[in-house]
């Protein structure tokens, strides 16, 4: 029912919903540097990346990969990912969230 009414409110505006896939590593995925840790239980709610040693919020990390994912997902298809961004670049073409890596 939330995906349906999703799709519904995003066509009044012109957007468009995609769908990742069920297993897609959003919370598992360092959204600095890309790395892929092999598990992560659903009581970890922070962790550091053992690549780049990057603190995230479980959530906020997941929420940077699904929306970059997405971004990816539109750019590759032909969509209109503009309308995935909430704010442009000074090109008004969607950015990628690189992350805050140090
Ligand atoms: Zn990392």
């Amino acid at each position: 029912m939330f995906v349906n009414f999703l799709d519904y409110k995003l066509k009044a505006k012109d957007g468009q919903l995609v769908k990742l896939g069920r297993f897609f590593p959003s919370s598992k995925t360092c959204s600095c540097c890309g790395h892929l840790v092999d598990e992560l239980t659903l009581n970890v709610r922070e962790w550091d990346c053992p690549k780049c040693g990057k603190r995230h919020d479980r959530d906020g990390n997941a929420a940077l990969n699904i929306r970059n994912e997405g971004i990816r997902i539109l750019s590759n298809d032909g969509g209109n990912p503009v309308v995935a961004v909430p704010r442009r670049s000074k090109t008004n073409k969607p950015r990628m969230w690189k992350g805050i890596c140090q």
